[in-house]
């Protein structure tokens, strides 16, 4: 979809401006910032921090590596548990996972953990420290399908133990939503792609442009690999099958222009977002930093049923975003095909769905107008559909080795997430137990204590 189309053009932003909008939010670290925060750290006994980072960094010995000086220590402490540390430091809920479950939270403020790991990671990156890949190779090799997080991590644990690892990315550009779907604000695309760069320099082989099902199949990489592993997350977001949807943006896109395009887009004055998850809240502050007088986020439940984090509904919230509750969009208005409004149903919510969350009623006659010259749609991301593979609410089955009802053809990342919100760490973590289960299953009686 063209974005420049969309939208009733009225609204013009310079350059320079969209670059400020939408430029990380937070400032790095000073070294003496950094080493203060470093000092305050406490290096706990079994730290509750790494218990609750779901890739178990030891975050107490990067933390000390830092405050001693040792950035490349730090580095190399924060890559042995996590190749992606660079884009988990800028995109984890540190509030939900490592920092909400440090100790000093209970009376002082908890270390900025995804601050100083992003300190380290930066410092990796300005001095090319990676990763060193020590092992023999095995002379096996694995087919990567996707480019995200879920699958540079797998290719890279699985070049690390050895293992000739290809990607096979449909975009031309890797990175995944780290490149096309999270903010700028909270990650720039080109850190995603200098860690992918990062990825390769491990001996990790990334196919650009080749897309799964369409340029490659399943029979030939079975024959030309020893192992499959798909990492091919989720689709674009489900149509609302309402009258006029045509005239709604996708969530996704309206991201997707703003990290790469964002000179393209054309924000309305009135925008509405239909939604209440955290992409919901990232197209609503797109659109509010790009410009437009109102944004409105609307959405059929209350704020006691949104997914989106409470930390993100109180940061839309100081961004002036506004929110419609318990409303059901019914139909788009145009008027000469351009969006003037959109029509709602009152909802009452009813009985728990199968989400668990009360249902929503629409209430017959209570149609009512809001006014809008752009809507944007966030209602989550399709589910895959590959192969014939046996699902599970939806998302591809996995057993505990990430083996898929074919054998020797893993899965990995979102596409398999059927329970729990979906985040990048969780994707990171699948591809390292994904690697290790894979090279068990090469080489029994190694261990993944032995290969590193
Ligand atoms: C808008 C948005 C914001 C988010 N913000 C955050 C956040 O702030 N923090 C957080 O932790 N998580 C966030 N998430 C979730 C996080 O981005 C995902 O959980 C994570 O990217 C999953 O990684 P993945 O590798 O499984 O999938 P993806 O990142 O989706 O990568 C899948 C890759 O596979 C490729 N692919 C798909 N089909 C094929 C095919 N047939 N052939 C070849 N290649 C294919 C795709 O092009 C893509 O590159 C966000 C998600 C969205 C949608
Ligand atoms: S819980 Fe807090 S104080 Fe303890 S090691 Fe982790 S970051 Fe340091």
């Amino acid at each position: 979809m063209d974005l420049a189309s969309i939208g009733n053009g009225k609204r013009e932003i310079g350059k320079e401006e969209i670059g400020k909008a939408l430029a990380e939010q937070l400032p790095p670290l000073t070294p003496h910032a950094a080493a203060v925060e470093a000092d305050r750290c406490l290096y706990c006994y079994d730290a509750p921090c790494t218990h609750a980072c779901p890739t178990h960094i030891d975050i107490p010995r990067f933390i000390k590596k830092i405050a001693s000086n040792n950035m490349h220590g730090s580095a190399e402490a924060i890559y042995a548990s996590n190749l992606l540390g660079a884009t988990c430091a800028r995109v984890c809920p540190v509030q939900e996972l490592c920092e909400g479950a440090c100790v000093l939270g209970a009376d002082h403020k908890p270390i900025a953990i995804g601050r100083l790991q992003r300190f380290a990671m930066d410092y990796a990156r300005e001095h090319r420290i990676y990763p060193i890949v020590t092992a023999e190779p095995t002379g096996r090799s694995i087919a990567v399908i996707g480019a995200g997080p879920a699958g540079l991590s797998c290719a890279g644990e699985l070049a690390r133990r050895g293992h000739a690892a290809t990607v096979f990315e449909k975009r031309d550009m890797p990175g995944g939503l780290s490149t096309y779907g999270i903010i700028g604000l909270r990650e720039p695309a080109e850190v995603a792609l200098e860690e992918t760069r990062m990825i390769e320099t491990l001996g990790v082989e990334i196919k650009t442009g080749i897309e799964f099902g369409k340029d490659v199949f399943l029979a030939q990489l079975q024959q030309d690999f020893d192992a499959v592993v798909l990492s091919v997350g989720l689709g674009c977001t489900p149509g609302l099958g309402i009258e006029g949807e045509e005239a709604i943006i996708d969530g996704l896109e309206y991201i997707e222009a703003s990290k790469t395009n964002p000179a393209s887009m054309n924000v309305g004055r009135n925008v509405l977002v239909i939604g209440a998850g955290n992409t919901a809240v990232d197209c609503a502050t797109i659109a509010r930093r790009l410009g437009a007088e109102r944004v409105t986020m609307v959405y059929r439940r209350t704020d006691r049923e949104m997914t989106c984090y409470e930390h993100e509904y109180d940061f839309a919230r100081k961004e002036g975003i506004e929110f419609r509750f318990l409303s059901q969009p019914s139909r788009v208005l145009l008027e000469e095909g351009l969006t003037v409004g959109l029509e709602c149903m009152r909802v009452e919510l009813g009985a728990p769905d199968a989400s668990g969350r009360p249902s929503p009623q629409p209430v017959e006659g209570s149609e009512f107008v809001l006014a809008s010259d752009q809507i944007v749609k966030a209602v989550g991301q399709k589910k895959p559909a590959l192969l014939g593979l046996k699902t599970n609410k939806g998302f591809i089955a996995v057993d505990a080795a990430f083996q898929t009802s074919i054998v020797g053809v893993y899965a990995i990342g979102d596409c398999i997430r059927s329970t729990g919100a979906a985040s990048t760490v969780m994707a990171v973590q699948d591809g390292k137990l994904a690697a290790n289960a894979i090279h068990e299953q090469f080489f029994p009686r190694q261990t993944m204590a032995e290969v590193r």
